[in-house]
């Protein structure tokens, strides 16, 4: 089955300073597989930092990567040009936190919704791209004749975050990366743009790569997880399995401090206390902030895979056999267990 997005060893490193430069690793050695037949939802967890905005720059061809490649459908993203080029850009959309950001006060949704539609061609006639709007509207469960002709102060966040997917749907795109697309979105609200989101993937054959602080978000939408700490993975597989069984001492602390809307339900029994922040560059990066960091920790653990779809790159593993970053992405699961 042919791969829609694979992420090879991808690195990336910024660089401060022309004399005695600073180097600061933003992402490192990445490798992930989306399959093209198979559209799922991912999610990319971590704190501020941990690399995942950067992986949502790579991803849309913002930055190139230091080291190792982005393949989109069979073609290194950093040699696209011409037709090939804008072929990326409408296939793989993007949206972002802010729901406000992309819409110029003095124009109405409408227009907003016509930019593209103008930009890549697609309508021949005022009516059919009126037909294209209305169809993306009502996919993301928004009532055409409720926000056509309005301006962006005359609508809820939400209504905005929604007309934001409905932009991005109308370029029938294969990828989306979300990237903290409702936490800036009331609570009351975020139910119903993942719910919209989830539809995308289910009704439109989009795969989403869902790049989030929130856990309990990631929760309710993934089918995998990926969580990432200063750069690297530090554990991935089922979100069920992750979130309900951490295995690495970093996914254990963000996940004891979830506020979990009911009482009586706590995931890890075991809270962990983390130790001062800080990094290291050298060794598994958690290892200034773990309470259980070894001598051993001084080098760099591999994955180790602990479940047929939960692996975690942590000493505390190290009776599991190892796997290679590639390999990774043969235990993320695709479907819930329900849809499969
Ligand atoms: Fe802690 Fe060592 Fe595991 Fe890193 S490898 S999370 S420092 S126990």
């Amino acid at each position: 089955m042919a791969n829609l997005l694979e992420l090879r060893h991808v690195s990336k490193t910024y660089s401060r300073g022309l004399i005695n430069a600073k180097s600061t690793v933003a992402l490192q050695d990445i490798s992930l597989t989306l399959k093209e037949d198979e559209p799922t939802i991912m999610t990319v967890a971590g704190e501020s930092g941990s690399g995942k905005t950067t992986l949502a720059m790579l991803l849309l061809g913002f930055i190139p990567p230091s080291t190792g490649q982005i393949i989109y459908r069979g073609r290194d993203i950093t040699t696209l040009k011409g037709e090939d080029r804008l072929a990326f850009r409408r296939e793989v959309q993007a949206v972002f936190q802010d729901p406000f950001a992309v819409f110029n006060p003095f124009y109405t949704v409408d227009h907003l919704l016509t930019v593209p539609i103008k930009q890549f061609k697609l309508a021949k006639s005022g009516a059919e791209a009126r037909a294209k709007m209305d169809e993306a509207l009502k996919a993301v469960g928004l009532r055409p004749e409720d926000v056509l002709g309005r301006f962006p102060h005359q609508l809820s966040g939400g209504q905005r975050q929604r007309i934001n997917v409905a932009r991005a749907l109308l370029l029938k795109p294969r990828l989306l990366i979300a990237d903290e697309p409702v936490s800036m979105v009331d609570a009351s609200l975020r139910a119903s743009i993942l719910e919209t989101l989830r539809n995308l993937q289910r009704d439109h054959g989009v795969s989403i790569i869902y790049i989030t602080h929130d856990l309990t978000t990631a929760y309710h939408i993934a089918k995998s997880i990926i969580v990432l700490y200063r750069g690297g993975i530090m554990e991935a597989g089922d979100v069920d399995q992750v979130i309900k069984s951490p295995q690495h001492p970093y996914t254990r602390l963000l996940v004891d401090s979830i506020p979990w809307p009911t009482l009586d339900q706590r995931w890890g029994s075991d809270t962990i206390k983390a130790r001062e922040a800080g990094g290291s560059s050298v060794g598994c990066p958690f290892r200034t902030r773990c309470p259980m960091a070894m001598e051993q920790c001084k080098t760099q653990p591999p994955l180790y895979q602990i479940k047929p779809k939960q692996a975690a790159a942590c000493y505390l593993h190290a009776e599991h056999s190892s796997i290679a970053a590639e390999r990774l992405s043969d235990l993320l699961p695709v479907k819930s267990e329900l849809e499969a």
